[in-house]
């Protein structure tokens, strides 16, 4: 049984970047080194790389299929842990590897939203429960039942400014790949985080819908003067970004600005 979930979090609950206001690193990696194994055999795969997320701004994170995009996204959401001793990721000056378990719960729950190229939805829950699990999560039961009229309004507000009020009893295999992916995005952002972690969201649509969900975020963003960092492909994506930043063989080989 968890003890009060609600207060768990607290500790990494700031205030909105919208709210806080002023310039400041949101996330922050520091020389980050991963390695993989493979039974016996090392596979390095990020070799010192540091990487700034301002308040507020739009980072793509490009490189060729293999060069390590989706594990920094793990790192940056706490999904996974860098090397021991290895450089550190730090979210609002606190390094993550210093968390408790409960605060890191927090910080996955609340602090960040992530968006996968494949959904990721429960394809046995309704479009609704696929979102509200997310809150669930971060609530834990006891919190969760005490808010679910809010939680259950939010989740449908949300759901509705994405075009899918009319599908919220459905099932995912009765979606689209696009809407998919607005209910995995509206699934990312009813806990209010400060950041969205996408890993190629656009990557199993086609253009069109691709924009279209582009869209989706770029709104969102504008709206609540959020974060976001998408790994992505697609250069026309990393074209509105505020910077971009390249990785190449375990490092980042540029940061340009772009559009
Ligand atoms: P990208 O997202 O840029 O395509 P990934 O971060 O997924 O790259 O993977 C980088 C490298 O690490 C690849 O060579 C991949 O095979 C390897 N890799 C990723 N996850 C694991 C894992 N859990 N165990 C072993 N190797 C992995
Ligand atoms: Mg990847």
């Amino acid at each position: 049984m968890n003890d009060s979930p609600a207060q768990v979090v607290t500790p990494l609950a700031g205030p909105h970047p919208a709210a806080a206001g002023g310039p400041g690193f949101v996330l922050r990696a520091q020389d980050v080194h991963k390695t993989y194994w493979m039974g016996r055999v090392r596979v390095p795969v990020l070799r010192g790389v540091s990487l700034d997320v301002q308040r507020g701004e739009f980072v793509a994170i490009l490189g060729a299929s293999g060069s390590g995009k989706s594990t920094l996204l793990h790192l940056l959401g706490g999904l996974d842990r860098v090397d021991r001793g290895k450089g550190r990721v730090e979210y609002r000056g606190r390094d993550l590897s210093t968390l408790s378990s409960g605060e890191q719960d927090g910080y996955r729950s609340r602090a960040v939203g992530f968006v996968f190229q494949f959904y990721h939805l429960l394809p046995e829950l309704s479009v609704l429960e696929n979102v509200l699990v997310a809150a669930m999560v971060r609530w834990g039961r006891w919190g969760y039942r005490s808010r679910r009229a809010e939680l259950r309004a939010r989740a449908g507000d949300l759901l509705g400014a994405f075009g899918l009020g009319h599908r919220l009893t459905h099932r995912p295999g009765e979606l689209s790949g696009g809407e998919r992916q607005r209910v995995a995005i509206a699934r990312a952002l009813v806990n209010g985080p400060d950041v969205l972690l996408a890993d190629e969201p656009t990557g199993n649509l086609d253009r069109k819908t691709g924009g279209e969900i582009l869209d989706v975020m770029l709104g969102h963003r504008a709206e609540q003067r959020g974060t976001l960092v998408m790994v992505t492909h697609d250069p026309e994506v990393a074209a509105k970004a505020d910077r971009i930043v390249r990785l190449l063989d375990g490092k980042v080989v540029g940061a340009a600005g772009a559009a």
